[in-house]
Order: structure tokens, then sequence, then C-alpha cells
């Protein structure tokens, strides 16, 4: 599945990405060699790979890096049935 470039994130994230800045660090996989970064902008996830970065899902971001998500496994764990 292709995104246009324009479709993605936001103009402030879009900008750090292409000036070769980065969004704000949130986590890092040294696993599958990515970096998952959250735009203070629009809130979109970016996830750097090893040849390009892309933006993915929320859901994506949680299951990738559940270290940088601390409070959302929480409130899972103890918000039980
Ligand atoms: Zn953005």
């Amino acid at each position: 599945m292709e995104e246009n470039w324009e479709d993605v994130g936001c103009s402030i994230c879009r900008g750090q990405w292409e000036r070769g800045e980065r969004p704000r660090l949130m986590a890092e996989s040294l696993y599958m060699h990515t970096r998952l970064y959250v735009c203070t902008g629009c809130g979109s996830y970016w996830e750097e790979r090893e040849r390009y970065a892309c933006t993915i899902q929320s859901e994506e971001a949680r299951r990738s890096y559940p270290e940088a998500f601390p409070a959302f496994d929480k409130a899972k764990q103890g918000a039980g049935p």
C-alpha cells in the first residue's frame, strides 16, 4: 500500500524529515533496526527503517514498541472486567 508523501503526517513532521531532522524519538528496536518517532504537531507515529521512514498506525506502534506505551499497558491490565 503506497501513500503519497503529501498525505502523511503534517507539514511539521514532513518538513523535519525533509531537512534531515527527526520528530520526537519514542523508542528504538535493536532487533528490527527501526526507531519510533511521534510528531508533536499532528501526533502521527513514524517508523524509521533502514532505508526510509513512513507513518504507522497507533495500534502498530503499540504492538511493535510496547515499551514506549507503559501507561497504555498499565491501564489495560488495571482495567480488567
Ligand atoms: Zn506531523
